[in-house]
């Protein structure tokens, strides 16, 4: 038979996804994919249920419902300090992965370079091939992940279309401070880049952290596409609820793609959205107190099994250095330490190689996550003590 697509031959599948199906095959503790296994909050399912039963059943507006758009506006306004028309400068998409596959298509010819920080979310490598895209990497240094300026500066030149941010940062927890933003724009603006943020983890800060985000920084509203969603901030990562804010320019473009990838988010979600949306200050407070307990309780479990990090500044990951427990266990690289993390303690983590473009930058390193309730996370501090 004829071959199928070359673009398609490129890149693999979803190392995370895998570990999660063998994960639940074998029934362990997902430590590998980054979703919460407690409940999202109950008026926010109430608010689902009732859109259902009001019979908001059929297509919704393509871009995103009018309430929906509204208040992501009113909560960027807030919240990121980015001022955006909802009739002009929003997209609602299926979660923060199609609003990122939708900009780059948006904005990305042939021949054109995106930056993108490394290590990195694995979706960024197949968004990269997807729309067509040459990636150039920079490297965020351990403990502390700090990028190299020099590096940075080099990385851009003519084809450079833009750079993709993702703070809170997944895996490794760095959060980007002001002064690296600025830089990171001043870049954009001499070479006449956009910026792509992915800000999904921006309530899921520690230790004094603020979220600042790239479109609020002078001149830079413009050539910004922000990105966010429902998941992680509401614990509703399969609803498939995200969104895109860009100039109205950017926006048709984006929009257009959006259309015809999907035609739109599921309506009845996008209405229980808005009480999202809504809710009171002491939600995000709790959200991320709980998360903190959560991030200081498996960081101490990891520590004491060998593992070294950084605490992350933000978000619920913890990429650790692997390299005593793979001594200890006997394992070859960070594969083979994930299939002997779920075999001996039956805890699954993802490899630290899915986040590198050349798998051995990250063969001694595997990220865990934290977004877990104590029903998870007490019984994990107890299977990884067998690692001692
Ligand atoms: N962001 C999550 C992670 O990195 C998973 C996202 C996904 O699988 N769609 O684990």
């Amino acid at each position: 038979m004829k071959d199928l697509s070359l673009v398609t031959e490129k890149f693999t599948e979803s190392v995370i996804r895998e570990m999660t199906r063998i994960c639940d095959a074998v029934g362990g503790y997902n430590l590998a994919q980054g979703f919460p296994d407690f409940a999202c909050p109950r008026e926010v399912k109430e608010a689902a249920l009732a859109a259902i039963r009001d019979d908001k059943n059929q297509y919704p507006v393509t871009f995103g419902e009018p309430e929906l758009r509204h208040a992501i506006a009113l909560k960027a306004l807030r919240y990121n300090g980015i001022k955006s028309d909802p009739a002009t400068d929003i997209t609602v998409t299926c979660g923060a992965t199609e609003a990122m596959i939708a900009s780059l298509r948006a904005i990305i010819n042939p021949g054109d370079e995106i930056i993108v920080f490394e290590p990195f979310y694995e979706n960024y490598g197949p968004d990269g091939i997807l729309s067509g895209a040459t990636p150039r990497y920079v490297k965020l240094a351990r403990p502390d992940w700090r990028y190299c300026s020099d590096e940075l500066a080099a990385a851009f030149n003519e084809r450079t279309k833009a750079i993709v941010i993702n703070t809170p940062n997944n895996p490794t927890g760095k959060v980007f401070s002001r002064a690296e933003l600025e830089e990171v724009a001043s870049l954009c603006q001499k070479w006449d880049c956009y910026v792509v943020t992915d800000e999904i983890y921006e309530h899921i800060l520690y230790d004094g952290e603020r979220h600042v985000s790239m479109a609020s920084l002078p001149g830079m509203a413009e050539r910004t596409i922000t990105i966010s969603s429902l998941s992680k901030t509401y614990s509703v990562t399969g609803w498939r609820v995200g969104w895109a804010i860009a100039s109205e320019r950017i926006t048709r473009r984006i929009r257009k793609v959006h259309d015809f990838l999907t035609v739109g988010a599921p309506t009845p979600l996008q209405h229980a959205a808005v009480t999202a949306l809504g809710l009171p200050e002491a939600y995000y407070v709790s959200l991320a107190a709980h998360y903190r307990e959560a991030r200081d309780f498996i960081g101490g479990v990891l520590a004491a099994a060998g593992f070294s990090f950084a605490l992350p500044r933000g978000a619920y990951y913890i990429l650790t250095d692997a390299a005593v427990v793979m001594r200890r266990l006997g394992a070859r690289d960070d594969t083979d330490l994930a299939r002997k993390l779920i075999e001996t303690v039956g805890v699954a983590t993802v490899p630290g190689s899915s986040f590198y473009a050349d798998p051995g930058d990250g063969a001694g390193q595997v990220r865990f996550c934290f977004c877990k309730g104590w029903e998870t996370l007490r019984p994990v501090a107890a299977a990884m003590a067998g690692l001692r």
